[in-house]
């Protein structure tokens, strides 16, 4: 058997083509999937930066706007070791099916710096992210391409981003050049809780509609999380205080488990002291794996990509699985899991609640209103459940359309095997595809 990809740019790809063959229409478009798979523009960066010790080292930055059909690009700036080309393509394609599904006025875009930011100090960061802003110059903007945080950036990494585009473009209102800003500068309430909210109310909605038989909220619900990060973290916090048990929480240290209940305040403090959730007080420590193979109702997988694969896919023991991170599930995991009955809430449904706050932030500034924190969470709630709801309605409709679908598999693919039922990571792209083809088709972009 050949070993699966974990590269995730080929698993983007894999996934886009994959939706494809349910949508027809989309594939005999004169050309239109190959426009839409490919980003717009990438700009790579040499960034040179004065380190703490006083010596220079060059770091590669990267920005990726992948499409613009139904607005300017949106998403993040992650500081991470594995940042490169191909990573920030495929997270800026998601970000252009993410924004679509949620509906709202964004493409997709991604950046980032290759960059190990548990060795920086507060102020090397600080350098680099402003020389990262100066290299970019007008390649972003507040109506060309709008930056977030993502792995390892924060408020503070964008207030940086703000306060170096707001030096180089003085007399107008900059503030929505970014979002994910401190309260003080623009920033929108309930900004660093949103992704999490969002993965609740997805999750809640998808459980109270029926999608996991014999469980019908989060109340009761035992729940393992990975990751203990801005989504992790605040994910743990609200499932908990909407009834349910978190029995355990990961980061890069280890999987802390206590199957009556994680302390959360205690696991946060032990955080706080000492970099790792590893050894908190009234837990069992195990790998940091170890939390994705437990017996649980709710995985959250709240970290990084590729976190379940086909070599771990099989021991996964929950019975619904939400994706908080961005591309933790392969596609063949995503088979495996589908096999066993369980499903998968994707990455570009459930963790839209980040852009789509982000999105209120935006709106926010380029009116300088402040919005109160009743209605952005309103909005949000309104939001998944409205792409919840139409994600799990594509997958009806893909499924009424099975036989056809399969009829002109089998025809163009006398070899393969046949198609498999259509999950939820393949509906939500459905959607989002032909949300795309249809902005494109209004605007007159497309001949
Ligand atoms: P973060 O930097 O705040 O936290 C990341 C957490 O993951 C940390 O606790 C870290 O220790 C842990 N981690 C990293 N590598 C790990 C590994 N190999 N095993 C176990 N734990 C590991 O990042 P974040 O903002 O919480 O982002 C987490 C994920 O959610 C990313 O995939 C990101 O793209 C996605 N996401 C974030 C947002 C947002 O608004 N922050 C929005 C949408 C999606």
């Amino acid at each position: 058997m050949t070993e699966e990809s974990l590269n995730i740019h080929t698993i983007a790809r894999m996934q886009f083509d994959q939706a494809l063959t349910y949508i027809p229409d989309i594939t005999t478009w004169n050309g239109f999937a190959e426009w839409l798979i490919a980003p717009e523009k990438i700009v790579s960066v040499t960034l040179p930066v004065v380190m703490d010790s006083g010596a220079v080292r060059t770091f590669k930055g990267y920005r990726v706007l992948h499409n613009t059909a139904r607005g300017p690009g949106k998403g993040g700036i992650r500081f991470h070791p594995s940042v490169d080309e191909d990573e920030v393509k495929a997270l800026a394609a998601w970000m252009t099916w993410k924004c679509a599904l949620a509906g709202i006025p964004f493409g997709g875009a991604k950046g980032g710096v290759a960059c190990d930011p548990s060795t920086l100090s507060v102020d090397e960061k600080r350098r680099i992210t402003r020389r990262l802003v100066a290299a970019l110059g007008d390649n972003i903007g507040p109506h060309t391409d709008i930056p977030a945080p993502d792995l390892y950036t924060d408020s503070q990494t964008m207030a940086w981003v703000f306060d170096t585009y707001t030096m180089l473009h003085t007399g107008s209102n900059t503030r929505p050049v970014v979002t994910g800003k401190p309260l003080d500068i623009g920033g929108i309430v309930g900004r660093s809780t949103a992704t999490a909210r969002g993965v609740f109310f997805c999750t809640e909605h998808f459980l109270s509609l029926g999608g996991v038989p014999g469980l019908s909220g989060v109340k009761g619900a035992r729940v393992a999380i990975q990751g203990y990060g801005n989504a992790g973290r605040h994910a743990a916090t609200i499932f908990r205080d909407n009834g349910a048990t978190v029995i355990a929480v990961s980061d890069t240290k280890g999987s802390v488990v206590a199957e009556q209940g994680v302390d959360l305040a205690v696991v946060s403090a032990h955080k706080d002291a000492t970099g790792s959730v590893a050894g908190a007080k009234g837990t069992k420590t195990m790998s940091p794996t170890d939390v994705l193979e437990l017996e649980c109702d709710i995985l959250i997988p709240a970290a990084i990509e590729t976190q379940i694969t086909s070599k771990n896919a099989a021991k996964v023991k929950a019975r619904l699985v939400v994706e908080a991170a961005n591309g933790p599930t392969t596609p063949a995991a995503d088979v495996i899991l589908a096999d066993r009955g369980i499903p998968v809430l994707p990455d570009i449904l459930a963790n839209a609640g980040g852009v789509v706050v982000s999105y209120f932030e935006w709106v926010q500034n380029l009116q300088n209103e402040e919005w109160d924190e009743e209605r952005v969470d309103d909005g949000l709630r309104r939001r998944m459940f409205r792409s919840t709801e139409a994600v799990i309605a594509q997958r009806v409709a893909l499924q009424a359309g099975l036989a056809q679908s399969r009829a002109r598999w089998a025809a163009s693919h006398p070899d393969a095997p046949p198609l498999r039922e259509p999950d939820y990571r393949i509906a939500a792209t459905a959607v989002a595809v032909s949300r795309i083809k249809a902005t494109a088709a209004e605007r007159g972009v497309w001949p």
